[in-house]
């Protein structure tokens, strides 16, 4: 077969469901198959997290702009990437990690590096003719399997992503028994509905913040666990609890304090582990997001170490910002038992699988996920089921953005049972 190579690339600037400027890369192939990808954007960033290029020019977008980032790409990128073996991503990848020469890829911007690197993915597999998840098993060499992940929906939105009282960032539904990923998303959207009831009734706010889940000012975290196994109802066995935490964002670095609210309580990490073990026995709380500051490494391991691997699931996610090293450091430190992929955190696609199969050859669970600021693109879905993660968490099944990606694992299921 004669070899793809990459025809033409070029990016321009489009909105993402906050209505912040992001970057979308299309990539021509010289046998004229076409795609593009869109990149995401977070809120309660990781300082470690690759960079997302922003122009700084108070004139636009408050200085959001990704006018750079695209101009990158449709001049240094292009020339670098013009001609090379389309199918041959890791390639690709190294190519503009090379070209970009720094450490967190500040001079291209990852934003812009990883508009072009799932791009040229997507491209590919319309080359191949075959579903963008096959096209990623075959071009890194994956086990192809039925395995569908479980999705993790945030039903509250609190932190930096709702202007509410709650410092705690998620409280999510994770649907872990059902036949199959449409039946859990089906569960999932019937809990949401009925939560938003339960609110009204309550005269609370039932509006939606950021990824889509709720966003009311409560009277207390508990009240939160409450209603939401209210709304859970007789699915107890089906349907557990998670949260995330992002602990960095209300840690304070000097005083080594977390203030939590509502109520308003200001710990110090021994005590904040108390109150999550707590949650763990009297909510059946499943897994826990960020627990604490991305530089605690020695909190997280006490805490991990106090708590079985059927106990709890502890993510990392700022801790670890699916990167490498972090994740082997994790591992070492016994930190966690699971990772947040996110594949804007550390900039190509190739990066993001070699952290994935560290992952999995530690026993350390695949969370695949979204950012707070989203786009329609649903590449994410596609790699969950390419890399058989165990969990895809995408926000709540509310906002088209965030049902894109629960809509897109159901139609790679119907595709997969016939
Ligand atoms: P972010 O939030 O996209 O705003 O970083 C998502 C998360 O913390 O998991
Ligand atoms: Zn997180």
């Amino acid at each position: 077969m004669n070899q793809i190579k990459i025809k033409h690339i070029e990016a321009g600037e489009i909105l993402d469901s906050r209505g912040n400027p992001t970057v979308m890369a299309t990539v021509i192939l010289s046998n004229n198959a076409k795609a593009a990808a869109a990149v995401p954007s977070g809120a309660s960033t990781g300082t470690l997290e690759a960079h997302e290029l922003r122009d700084g020019a108070k004139d636009r977008y408050d200085g959001l702009g990704v006018l750079k980032a695209c101009s990158n790409v449709n001049v240094h990128i292009n020339d670098a990437l013009e001609g090379i073996d389309a199918e041959d991503q890791e390639n690709i990848d190294k190519t503009m990690i090379d070209l970009d020469g720094t450490e967190n890829k500040s001079k291209l911007g990852a934003n812009a590096i990883l508009s072009v690197s799932l791009a040229c993915a997507r491209a590919v597999s319309v080359a191949r003719g075959v579903p963008l998840y096959e096209s990623l098993q075959k071009t890194f060499n994956l086990k192809q399997s039925s395995k569908m992940p479980t999705p993790i929906m945030n039903l509250i939105n609190g932190g930096k992503h709702a202007s509410t009282n709650i410092v705690l960032q998620e409280f999510q539904i994770i649907p872990v028994l059902g036949n199959s990923a449409a039946e859990k998303i089906e569960l999932g959207a019937e809990i949401f509905h009925k939560l938003g009831r339960i609110l009204e009734e309550k005269s609370m706010d039932s509006d939606v913040g950021n990824e889509g889940g709720y966003a009311p000012d409560v009277e207390s975290i508990d009240q939160i666990f409450e209603m939401l196994i209210q709304s859970i109802g007789t699915n107890k066995e089906q349907v557990k609890l998670g949260i995330d935490a992002a602990a960095t964002s209300f840690y304070d670095a000097r005083s080594k304090t977390y203030t939590i609210a509502p109520p308003e309580k200001e710990l110090q990490a021994a005590d904040l582990s108390q109150l999550y073990s707590q949650w763990i026995e009297k909510y059946n709380l499943y897994s826990i997001e960020d627990p604490f500051d991305e530089e605690s490494w020695n909190d997280w391991a006490r805490f991990s170490s106090q708590r079985s691997e059927e106990d709890i699931i502890i993510i990392g996610d700022d801790l670890l910002v699916t990167n490498k090293e972090r994740l082997k450091e994790g591992i070492e430190k016994k930190a966690m038992n699971a990772i947040l992929i996110k594949l804007n955190q550390i900039g190509t696609l190739s990066e993001t699988v070699e952290t994935i199969k560290l992952a999995q050859e530690n026993d350390v669970k695949i969370v695949i996920s979204h950012r707070s600021g989203e786009t329609n693109d649903a590449f994410i879905s596609d790699l969950a089921v390419a890399v058989s993660a165990d969990y895809l968490k995408a926000g709540a099944p509310s906002r088209g953005e965030r049902v894109a990606k629960y809509n897109r694992l159901m139609e790679i299921e119907r595709k997969l049972k016939n």
